[in-house]
């Protein structure tokens, strides 16, 4: 309240109080389901450009909680960045999209890349690399076929220790993509210092296309740097044939979104990629 802002005691405004409550139990919460297998990876399709083939995935984190009902990703993992749980449940994440993406291969389908969101605090918890290097042994998995995804916000933070690691991960042959392009960091200077292979182009940018000349220029923009710079481009978020025609012209090299699939179990999604190399 205002008045207590003088009073120590009163420094947490019951909103405040709310907050630190609900963190508490959510990492209490996610401790508790991560062994009970509540948690569970959904696949996302992505769509190469021109030719609409499917030779790529993004693993999405689901938790299904038995009282709390499924709880967003939105919600969860900024709580576990927060409170240092990511570490574990990334872990967790990385190896069994890494398992799942050795087993779509084994099944024949071939060239499939699965995309695994990294959290900051996992890269700079672990050594990372050490870690991608274990399971790419463990698994059998070929490199090639892991991307793992990083926001802007991390490559701005400890840049020296951010480079060792992802230098080290490019160089076992694992790709590297920056997600949520255009909405962090505003110095492009890291594009030319980390081994990155891929720009996603977020999803703010990609709602309003039609609408917005601003959005589909900053849009055409980053697809022409990109391939400038000898990136891939992916957009997300697609929901509209307009949208992708849009984005077609303007030569995006990847998308992704509802109008493609939405993210789904991968057994719900193998029948579409084994009928996509088929077709
Ligand atoms: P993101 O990495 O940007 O993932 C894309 C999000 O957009 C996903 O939300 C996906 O379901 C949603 N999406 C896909 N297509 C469309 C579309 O056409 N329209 C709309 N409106 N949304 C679409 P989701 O699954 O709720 O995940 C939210 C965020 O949580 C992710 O954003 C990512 O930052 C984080 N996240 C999810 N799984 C993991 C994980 O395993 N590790 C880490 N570190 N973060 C994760
Ligand atoms: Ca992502
Ligand atoms: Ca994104
Ligand atoms: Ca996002």
């Amino acid at each position: 309240s205002k008045e207590g802002g003088r009073n120590q005691l009163s420094f947490f405004t019951p909103e405040m109080d709310q907050a630190v409550q609900e963190r508490a139990l959510l990492d209490h919460e996610m401790r508790l389901g991560l062994p009970a297998g509540q948690f569970e990876l959904h696949y996302q399709p992505l769509m190469r450009m021109p030719d609409g083939q499917i030779r790529g995935v993004e693993a999405l984190m689901r938790w299904r909680h038995p009282h709390l009902g499924n709880v967003s990703p939105a919600k969860f993992i900024p709580v576990a960045e927060q409170t240092g749980f990511i570490a574990a449940l990334g872990d967790w994440g990385l190896e069994q999209a890494m398992r799942q993406a050795k087993a779509w291969a084994d099944q024949g389908i071939e060239g499939l890349r699965v995309a695994v969101n990294v959290s900051a605090r996992q890269l700079m918890k672990q050594a990372l690399h050490e870690r991608v290097r274990e399971l790419l042994a463990q698994t059998g998995l070929d490199p090639s076929l892991l991307e793992l995804e990083l926001t802007e916000s991390l490559l701005a933070e400890n840049v020296e220790q951010v480079n060792a690691s992802l230098s080290a991960i490019h160089a076992l042959g694992v790709r590297l993509a920056v997600d949520d392009f255009g909405t962090g960091y505003s110095s492009l200077a890291y594009l030319k210092r980390f081994p990155i292979g891929k720009l996603k182009i977020d999803q703010s940018f990609v709602r309003d296309l039609i609408s917005d000349p601003d959005d589909r220029a900053i849009a055409a923009a980053v697809i022409q740097m990109g391939h400038s710079l000898g990136l891939r481009v992916n957009a997300e978020g697609v929901e509209s044939e307009d949208q992708l025609a849009q984005l077609r012209a303007m030569g995006v090299d990847e998308v992704q979104g509802y109008l493609v699939g939405r993210p789904l179990p991968a057994a719900e999604l193998t029948p579409r990629l084994l009928s996509d190399r088929a077709g």
